[in-house]
């Protein structure tokens, strides 16, 4: 038996060995749709005090990172976005957004992030330090 435990409830579900492969599979559909709405609504909330416009959000599979600025003005989120704590997706969902003005980590990017979450450094060392134990199963 593997145990989960879904954003927000205290309730985990219990699933035959057997079953494993094809619950992942599941699971990350189910939080990528989930996820997006949940992202797209944190978009909407920053992207005006932060002048940025970007084309919609898009969630799937992104490897070791948590969100990526694509061609278009596209947000990308990582899946496992929607488990991490709001705050620290909110984080993530900042951080992308300074991205449609400063593709690159300059000083000039971080004035930009710290303007519209002006506590974001502990946030971004929570997820420096925790965001790797994050996942499904
Ligand atoms: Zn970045």
């Amino acid at each position: 038996m593997s145990r989960f435990r879904p954003i927000d409830r205290e309730i985990d579900f219990c699933l035959r060995r057997d079953a494993l492969p094809a619950a992942r599979e599941h699971f990350i559909r189910w939080y990528s749709q989930r996820g997006r709405a949940w992202l797209s609504s944190r978009v909407a909330d920053y992207q005006s005090r932060m002048e940025a416009a970007p084309a919609g959000v898009k969630v799937q599979e992104l490897g070791h990172r948590w969100g990526s600025c694509g061609k278009g003005d596209w947000l990308y989120f990582h899946w496992k976005a929607i488990l991490l704590p709001a705050r620290i997706a909110e984080y993530v969902v900042v951080h992308e957004l300074a991205h449609l003005h400063e593709p690159h980590h300059t000083p000039a990017f971080w004035l930009r992030v710290e303007r519209a979450m002006p506590d974001y450094a502990q946030r971004k060392a929570w997820l420096a330090e925790h965001g790797i134990d994050v996942d499904v199963l």
